[in-house]
């Protein structure tokens, strides 16, 4: 049994009363509803993030203090804090769902200026016929990966910890019951948007996109922009949601990360990647992957990411139009992402590839590179890092790349316009070339298959392979010897994981 130990210098545990009100919760009744959190009985610490804590302000000691352990699993310990739930709505799915809400994640307040919601701490008001609860699996799976993503630069909420119980929790079988800590400057979904829209309480969606825009976009209040959605203050946050949406999937597609539900009720208003369910980081390249198993029609296909954050941001808009002048604004600002998104998706390619820029070479570089990859189903992360490894030298005897190919000489032939571009282009050398491409190609990703191997240990009440995964995914860029087998080809078994929406 390996529990994280927390330090021993428990002497003076950190102040809980550092949370101030959630300025989100000051928008008033018709957005939030206070909850009682219920506790975990007898929790535990089952993971948690020294560099979030650091960022929350928090001294090494905080996770040493029992206060914390009950205050970060539901247990409402702090007069500081008046845990709430959220009301939106969505769509899921594509098709219009009507009132959701945060049924199982409440928000403690902020610290730091950041919010910390619980996932998983007891019914609210929107829980419908839910319970609440959260399950042991899943809540690593959101704690590894918003860490994991970014350390990989992926825009993301954050994970404090996760807190874990012997409670059963019932989903397809009996669980265990656990809470995840998550932290981001805002936890506004496009469903919020549309919530107050469909209800027709304009007043409302005024508050709520005035709130938005002075907390996280001061700047579409100024009208320096020649552009027709910027004499509008609501056109110019459509605008500026679409951009960073654009590219958040622009970086999503360059990882190989698969959302697996993206409903508009998990959109972040800030273009965070959120709410952590069915995802999937590709192992072989397959761009028609679908990674949850709730997806029957593929609507979340991977390949159909960009359209589907598209079509969501079409929801907003539609949502917004009260608020906007007119319509031909908001359409303005949603065209946007057809700039915007394949141009982040092709900078960030090319950089993938060791270019500074992405030309029209490039992009066909780029564009042959998939093709070959998605014809032989190659392992997506393996081909990038082993291309960063071979651009060391760019010799064409070596045959670290070719061997991820049956077809060799298509392989050979696209290495030799590789090579070629980078002669003709740059005089970098080589070696300069691959130490670059090292820094964006990371070596570890959060293969389904490593999530499950932390999450069968930590069934045991054995965290250190959960510790030692988050440690090496905190850093995914560099080598980690003693871990080199997690950046290996998944294992045959790694097929056989089918994850869905139950969590
Ligand atoms: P998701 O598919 O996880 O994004 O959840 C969709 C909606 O269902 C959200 O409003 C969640 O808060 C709610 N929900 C999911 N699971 C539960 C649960 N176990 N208890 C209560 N509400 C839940
Ligand atoms: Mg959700």
């Amino acid at each position: 049994m390996h529990e994280p130990q927390p330090s021993a210098a428990d002497s003076a545990p950190p102040p809980l009363d550092r949370f101030t009100a959630s300025r989100y919760a000051q928008l008033g009744a018709d957005f939030v509803c206070a909850v009682d959190t219920v506790p975990l009985p007898d929790p535990y610490w089952v993971g948690f993030s020294q560099r979030v804590a650091q960022d929350l302000g928090l001294d090494a000691t905080w996770k040493s203090s029992p206060q914390w352990l009950a205050q970060l699993s539901g247990n409402h310990s702090s007069p500081e804090s008046q845990p709430f739930a959220s009301v939106y709505s969505g769509h899921q799915f594509g098709v219009w769902a009507g009132q959701l809400g945060d049924g199982r994640a409440c928000s403690l307040g902020e610290l730091d200026g950041l919010e910390v919601q619980l996932k998983g701490a007891g019914p609210t008001p929107f829980s419908r016929r839910g319970d609440g609860r959260a399950v042991l699996r899943s809540s690593i799976r959101e704690f590894l990966c918003s860490e994991a993503m970014h350390a990989l630069g992926v825009p993301t909420t954050r994970a404090l910890s996760v807190t874990g119980s012997d409670a059963p929790v019932w989903r397809e079988e009996r669980e265990t019951a656990a809470v995840v800590a998550r932290v981001a400057p805002s936890f506004v979904r496009f469903g919020h948007f549309e919530h107050f829209s469909h209800g027709q309480q304009t007043a409302e969606l005024k508050t709520l996109a005035d709130f938005v825009i002075d907390q996280f976009y001061p700047q579409c209040r100024e009208t320096t922009s020649a552009a027709p959605w910027a004499s509008n203050p609501y056109a110019a946050m459509l605008a500026a949601v679409t951009q960073r949406t654009a590219e958040m999937v622009a970086h999503w597609q360059s990882v190989g990360f698969c959302h697996g539900v993206m409903n508009t009720d998990n959109m972040s208003i800030l273009g965070l990647t959120l709410d952590y369910g069915p995802f999937q980081f590709l192992d072989a390249y397959d761009p028609t992957h679908i990674c949850n198993h709730s997806d029957t029609q593929g609507r979340y296909a991977f390949y159909k990411q960009p359209n589907v954050a598209y079509w969501n941001l079409y929801c907003l808009g539609q949502a917004l139009l009260p608020l906007i002048d007119e319509q031909e604004q908001a359409i303005g600002a949603l065209e946007t992402f057809k700039i915007h998104y394949p141009n982040a998706l092709a900078q960030r390619m090319a950089t993938k590839l060791g270019f500074v820029a992405a030309q029209e070479p490039q992009r066909a570089l780029i564009e042959s590179a998939l093709q070959l990859l998605a014809k032989e189903r190659v392992d997506f992360t393996i081909f990038w890092r082993r291309l960063s490894h071979w651009a060391a030298t760019m010799d064409l005897g070596d045959a670290l790349v070719q061997d991820l190919f049956v077809d060799r000489n298509a392989a050979q032939a696209w290495l030799e316009a590789f090579k070629r571009l980078h002669t003709q282009t740059s005089t970098d050398s080589p070696f300069s070339v691959s130490q670059r491409m090292l820094g964006v190609n990371p070596k570890y990703v959060l293969r389904n298959h490593l999530g499950e191997l932390a999450i069968r240990a930590a069934k045991t009440k054995d965290f250190s392979v959960l510790q030692q995964l988050q440690a090496v995914l905190e850093d995914p860029f560099s080598e980690h010897p003693a871990h080199a087998a997690w950046a290996g080809f998944a294992p045959d078994w790694a097929a056989s994981i089918e994850i869905s929406c139950s969590s």
